[in-house]
C-alpha cells in the first residue's frame, strides 16, 4: 500500500480555510490541535492512512433550525438554532447548548470540536457535541425563555436520545433552561430519560454537577502546583466571568487558601484589593442567578474597583482562571500577566486564550492548561449524571466529589503523559499533552470502527 504523505501545518491549514470559509473560531481551535498532533501522526504513520486528523475536522451532522417564539408584547421573534454532532466514536454526542448572540456555526463547530478531545481526557464514554441559539437572554422573562426553550426543542428533540446525544447547559443555559427543554422532549415523546444533564436534584440531576466546571479547573491548578511543590495557599488569583464557573472556581480558590480578586462580565470587571470573601461570593451568585444583575453592584456593595468596557489581565497576580469566553486573552493581555507576574494560567472557558497568548504563555515556559482539560469536570460530571440515570439512582454527593478530584488529577497525568518536551525534564507542555492524549483515544476508536 502506497502512504499519503503526511500534510505540513501550512498544507493542512490551507485545506482548512477552503472548506471553511468565514469560519475563524473554527479553523483556530482545528489549527491548535493540529499543531499538536502533526507530529505525532507523522511517528505513527496509521493515523495519516486513515485521514484521522481530516475526518475528525468534518464534523458528523450540522443541524441548523429556525426557532420561532412569541414575545410578551405579542410579537413574532425568530432565531435560528443549531446542533452541530461531532463524533460520537467513543460514545453518544454530548456537549453544551449556548445562548448567546455571538452564537453561529463557525463557534459551534468550535466547540463541538473541542468537545470531542475533552470528552475523550475524562475518560468517560462520550463522544462531541454542541448546541445553541443566537438568542440574547438578557432582559428576556421567565415565560419568554420558557417559550423559547420549548419551541427550540421542539425541532431538536428529534436528533437526540439518551444513548444518541445528550446535551447539558453552557453559557446563558443553566437549570432554569434545562428544565424547560426537559419538560418539553417528555412532552413530545412521552419519555423519561436521562437525555440532558444538568438537571435539577428533584428530576433526575446529579450532585456538584453545578459546581463541577469552576472546582475541576482549580483541581488542575492544584495539580499543576503540586507537581513543582507548590500550592494555592496565600496566593492572588485572576478570575474573569461571574457566571456558573467563575463563581465556583472562586468558591474552590478560596477553599485550598488562595485569594481571589477579581470578576467580570460583559459590562466590565471588579477588582476587589481586599479579596472576594465566602460572603461576597454570596453576593454574587445571588445577584447573578437569582437577580441576573451586572457585576458593577458588587463594586457599589463593597467598595472596590469597577473598570468599564475592560478585562481584569492588568491585575497584578500570580494564578490566572480565565472563565468568561472565547478568546477574551489577547497577545497584549497575555504579554501584560507575564510582566504581571503570572506563573500559571487555567482556562475555565472553552478556548479564553487566542493562539497569540497560547505561544506567549509557551514560550515563558508558564504553567498552561487549556480549556479542553482544566475545564472537564463540568462534563465528566455530566457522563456520571448519565450513569446514574441509566441506573435509576443518586449516588452521594460525597462520592461524586471524591470521582470529580480523581477525575481531574487522571486528566493532568494524561497530559503529562503526553506532554513531555525533549531535553526539558521540569516543563510539561498541557496543550500538546491534552490535543495528544484525547487525539489517542477518539483516533483508535475510529480506526477500530473502519471507514464510517
Ligand atoms: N458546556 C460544558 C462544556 O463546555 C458542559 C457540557 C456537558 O456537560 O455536556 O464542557
Amino acid at each position: 500500500m502506497t502512504r499519503d504523505k503526511v500534510p505540513t501545518l501550512q498544507e493542512f491549514v490551507e485545506g482548512l480555510e477552503k472548506r471553511n470559509p468565514g469560519q475563524p473560531e473554527f479553523i483556530q481551535a482545528v489549527k491548535e490541535v493540529a499543531e499538536g498532533v502533526l507530529e505525532h501522526v507523522r511517528d505513527h504513520p496509521r493515523y495519516n492512512d486513515h485521514q484521522i486528523l481530516e475526518r475528525l475536522a468534518e464534523p458528523d451532522r450540522v443541524i441548523s433550525f429556525r426557532v420561532c417564539w412569541h414575545d410578551d408584547k405579542g410579537h413574532v421573534r425568530v432565531n435560528r438554532g443549531y446542533r452541530i454532532q461531532n463524533n460520537n466514536a467513543i460514545g453518544p454526542y454530548k456537549g453544551g447548548i449556548r445562548f448567546h448572540p455571538t452564537v453561529n456555526q463557525s463557534v459551534l463547530k468550535f466547540l463541538a470540536f473541542e468537545q470531542t478531545f475533552k470528552n475523550a481526557l475524562t475518560g468517560l464514554p462520550m463522544g462531541g457535541a454542541k448546541g445553541g441559539a443566537n438568542l440574547d437572554p438578557k432582559g428576556k422573562s421567565d415565560a419568554e425563555i420558557m417559550r423559547f426553550c420549548q419551541s427550540f426543542m421542539s425541532e431538536l428533540y428529534r436528533h437526540l436520545g439518551e444513548d444518541v446525544d445528550i446535551p447539558a447547559g453552557d453559557i446563558g443555559v443553566g437549570g432554569r433552561e434545562i428544565g424547560y427543554m426537559f419538560g418539553q422532549y417528555k412532552r413530545i415523546t412521552n419519555r423519561y430519560v436521562g437525555v440532558l444533564t444538568g438537571k435539577g436534584m428533584e428530576f433526575g440531576g446529579s450532585p456538584i454537577r453545578v459546581e463541577a466546571t469552576g472546582y475541576g479547573a482549580v483541581y488542575f491548578m492544584e495539580d499543576m502546583l503540586k507537581r513543582v511543590n507548590e500550592s494555592l495557599e496565600g496566593r492572588t488569583c485572576i478570575v474573569s466571568g461571574s457566571g456558573n464557573v467563575a463563581q465556583h472556581a472562586v468558591e474552590k480558590i478560596l477553599a485550598l487558601g488562595g485569594k481571589p480578586v477579581t470578576l467580570s462580565d460583559s459590562s466590565g470587571f471588579i477588582f476587589d484589593k481586599a479579596g472576594i470573601s465566602t460572603e461576597k461570593l454570596a453576593f454574587v451568585k445571588d445577584l447573578k442567578n437569582n437577580r441576573r444583575g451586572r457585576i458593577e453592584d458588587y463594586a457599589g456593595e463593597f467598595g472596590a474597583e469597577f473598570h468599564a468596557r475592560a478585562r481584569p489581565w492588568t491585575v497584578p497576580g500570580e494564578l490566572a482562571f480565565p472563565c468568561a469566553t472565547q478568546n477574551e486573552i489577547s497577545a497584549d493581555d497575555a504579554k501584560t500577566m507575564l510582566s504581571n507576574g503570572v506563573v500559571a494560567v487555567a482556562e475555565g472557558a472553552n478556548m479564553p486564550s487566542t493562539l497569540e497568548a497560547v505561544k506567549l504563555f509557551q514560550y515563558a515556559r508558564i504553567k498552561f492548561a487549556p480549556g479542553k482539560a482544566a475545564n472537564a469536570g463540568g462534563v465528566a460530571v455530566s457522563g456520571l449524571e448519565m450513569s446514574q440515570n441509566s441506573a435509576r439512582i443518586t449516588w452521594k454527593e460525597q462520592e461524586l466529589q471524591r470521582l470529580l478530584r480523581d477525575i481531574m488529577q487522571e486528566i493532568h497525568d494524561r497530559c503529562q503523559h503526553y506532554g513531555g518536551v525533549a531535553g526539558e525534564a521540569n516543563y510539561i507542555d498541557y496543550v500538546k499533552g491534552a490535543n495528544v492524549g484525547g487525539f489517542v483515544k477518539v483516533a483508535d476508536a475510529m480506526i477500530a470502527q473502519g471507514i464510517v
